[in-house]
């Protein structure tokens, strides 16, 4: 193929941005196109549900630090409508078109609306996946409502309620699963989020789910009935019910797409119908789904930061010089702060059949707990020792024997492996926010 003179992304966040800057610093000095259908410069969402919410930072304050000169057009507020890859051009929901010889494809994800749109459209209700979603929760927080309702106990749904707690907010979560991030971090850990919930004073519902939401006659949320014939009274609901991926612009360009993300290879080359990378296609971040050697057979989708920002480095290298970066190599890692608590992770955790504490104690609240798969290591999770993440790091990479043989700092005694019991096994949908 010819040298690359005219360079579209789609998707102006993280991924987009930092593939942008990664181009330029490669040394591409062609025409570099960034196109956004939020109408906000690149901004950081992991704040939003952490300092933003608890009122430490503004959410105009989130604005994502610039590595690199990028030298683009900038195309925000407008949402790329459909792509024509025989024509190599990316259509626009403004009617405009834009001509491209290599594209970028960083559309991430969306929160998943409350499914009852009539309860949807009260007033109180919120989503938190963008700036101004952030805003508009902050303002109704700073209006100390009576109750919040959490849906979903999820890192997002979790870190509402702490940011309620901060602000000395009732709140109430319900989440169908046994305990908070089991479909994450799997019960056992899980069982240690609910009690730092509790100790917080949440008043934790596990087990059962929201069967409908009621509102006043101004038309705003007042409730909910639960499955288990309860009903709780709030002002404020928040839906934390996990992500979307945004797909629904590549329908019938030929390119692979759907629910499940944009399937690409180890060198983020998307893939076309028939399964063949493409040459001039790229995917990174939120939006992709790929094969990582910790998952086998299976693609996963990560909606981490650190992946959103490799996968960019990945994309820009390769579309810049063919094969020579891949992302096969790259460990997921995420974070979270939630009541006080900093849980820190490498590998994939959702994908272990078995859990078990290497370092500390749950009942401390200071632990590593390392996850297993066909006898090797395949993730670990620190909650307040994220100093010994780096050594768990190299245990995933040398594909050490789980259960573990080595030895370590507050090794506990006669510790055993466990069940992992993840629910309906989700590898690899490690940040799925619900
Ligand atoms: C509240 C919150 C807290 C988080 N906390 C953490 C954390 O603690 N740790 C962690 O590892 N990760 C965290 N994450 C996840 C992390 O923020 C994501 O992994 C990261 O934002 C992914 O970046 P991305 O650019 O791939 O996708 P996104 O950030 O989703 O950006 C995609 C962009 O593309 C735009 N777009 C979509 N469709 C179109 C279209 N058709 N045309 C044009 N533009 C389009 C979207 O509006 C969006 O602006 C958090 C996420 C949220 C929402």
């Amino acid at each position: 193929m010819s040298a690359p003179c005219d360079v579209v992304i789609v998707g102006a966040s993280l991924a987009g941005l930092r593939a942008a800057e990664a181009l330029r610093e490669g040394g591409y000095a062609g025409r570099l196109t960034l196109v956004g259908d939020e109408p906000h410069a690149p901004y950081d969402r992991p704040p939003l549900s952490k300092q933003v919410l608890s009122g430490w930072v503004r959410p105009q304050e989130t604005f994502l630090p610039r590595l690199h000169p990028i030298a683009g057009a900038w195309r925000l507020g407008v949402a790329a409508s459909g792509l024509d890859t025989a024509a190599q051009r990316v259509d626009l929901a403004d009617g405009t078109a834009l001509d491209y010889d290599r594209l970028i494809i960083a559309t991430g994800t969306r929160a998943r609306p409350w499914p009852v749109e009539a309860e949807a459209g009260l007033g109180g209700m919120h989503l938190l996946r963008t700036l101004d979603h952030a805003a508009a929760l902050t303002a109704a927080l700073e209006a100390k409502p009576s109750r919040v309702l959490v849906v979903g106990a999820g890192f997002t749904g979790s870190e509402v309620a702490s940011a309620c707690r901060d602000r000395g907010i009732e709140v109430t979560v319900v989440e169908q699963g046994s305990t908070p991030l089991a479909a994450v971090l799997g019960p056992v850990v899980g069982g240690h989020a609910a009690i730092l919930q509790r100790r917080a004073g949440v008043d934790l519902r596990c087990g059962v789910s929201v069967t409908s939401l009621f509102g006043d006659v101004q038309g705003r949320v007042r409730g909910a009935r639960l499955s288990d014939g309860n009903v709780v009274e709030a002002d404020v609901v928040v839906a934390c019910l996990g992500a979307v991926r945004n797909t629904e612009w590549l329908a019938g360009s030929g390119v692979q797409a759907g629910p499940a993300g944009v399937p690409c290879d180890a060198a983020c080359r998307a893939l076309s119908a028939d399964g063949a990378p493409t040459d001039d296609i790229f995917v990174c971040g939120d939006v992709s789904h790929f094969h990582h050697p910790l998952a086998g057979e299976r693609r996963i989708a990560l909606e981490h930061w650190g992946n959103a920002i490799n996968q960019a480095r990945v994309a820009a290298a390769n579309l810049l010089r063919p094969g020579s970066a891949t992302n096969a190599t790259a460990l997921p890692a995420f974070w979270s702060m939630q009541f006080g608590a900093n849980f820190k992770s490498v590998g994939l955790p959702s994908h272990g059949e078995q859990v078990m504490i290497v370092q500390g104690a749950l009942e401390t609240g200071r632990f590593v707990a390392a996850y297993g798969r066909g006898g090797r290591i395949v993730g670990a999770i620190a909650v307040n020792q994220a100093q010994w993440l780096p050594f768990y790091e190299q245990q995933i990479l040398a594909g050490a024997a789980f259960p573990p043989d080595w030895r370590v700092v507050d090794q506990p005694q006669g510790a055993t492996p466990q069940p992992a019991g993840f629910p309906g096994a989700t590898p690899g949908a490690a940040y799925a926010g619900a």
